[in-house]
């Protein structure tokens, strides 16, 4: 890190096993270079533990994040959006708001369709484009309480309006492709689109250009 002040270091973790051991080494990194990615998907642990294919991860997550807090580490808490946990967001919102407020940012993603989520799409994929209100009513929960959230991966015309500004365009230009539904659309130039493995029947019921 010192040879190179000029990288920044995004580190993703599932903060189970950080032990008070490793704090001496936490505290000699340059901890403004180094934003921990870090993924809660539920503020049910049973939820969470179904998700993750681990009994007890969200009660040893706790701790992981506690100790990264205190080490003054930044964080990223992930949430996957998906049919087991949609729902269950403004509640989440609140934990994090008690629980967690040290956290530099809550990034909702949109699933990817690859690996374990690709052979469960049906049961997995949530159409946020006709179920926004409760990624809304997250997002109002988390920001009255100042913690920034942004959306990775939403189509930006599955996002109302005033949540837009939140939802940058994140997939990279080799891997991002567009819909037929995307021609003509006056939002591309802003639009992430989708990730170019993702299927054609994209599961959006409102998806269309703007
Ligand atoms: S129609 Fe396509 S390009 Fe336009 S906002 Fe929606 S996903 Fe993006």
């Amino acid at each position: 890190m010192l040879a190179r002040e000029d990288l920044r270091f995004h580190v993703l973790t599932n903060g189970q096993h950080f032990e008070s051991a490793d704090r001496e080494v936490m505290l000699a990194l340059d901890r403004s270079r180094v934003v921990w990615g870090v993924p809660l998907y539920s503020a049910d642990p049973t939820i969470h533990d179904e998700i993750v294919g681990k009994a007890g991860a969200f009660e040893k997550l706790q701790s992981g994040l506690a100790f990264l807090g205190r080490a003054g580490a930044q964080i990223e808490l992930r949430t996957v959006l998906m049919q087991p946990n949609a729902q269950g967001l403004p509640r989440l919102a609140r934990y994090l708001t008690t629980s967690v407020p040290f956290i530099q940012t809550w990034a909702i993603m949109q699933l990817e369709n690859i690996g374990y989520a690709r052979q469960n799409w049906s049961r997995l994929f949530f159409d946020s484009s006709t179920g926004f209100e409760t990624v809304a009513q997250a997002i109002d929960i988390a920001r009255s309480r100042s913690i920034d959230v942004q959306l990775f991966n939403f189509p930006l015309c599955t996002v109302p309006g005033p949540y837009r500004h939140l939802a940058p365009s994140t997939i990279s230009d080799w891997k991002r492709a567009y819909m037929d539904d995307c021609k003509n659309c006056s939002l591309r130039g802003d639009c992430g689109g989708f990730f170019e493995w993702h299927p054609r029947e994209h599961g959006y019921a409102s998806l269309g250009g703007v």
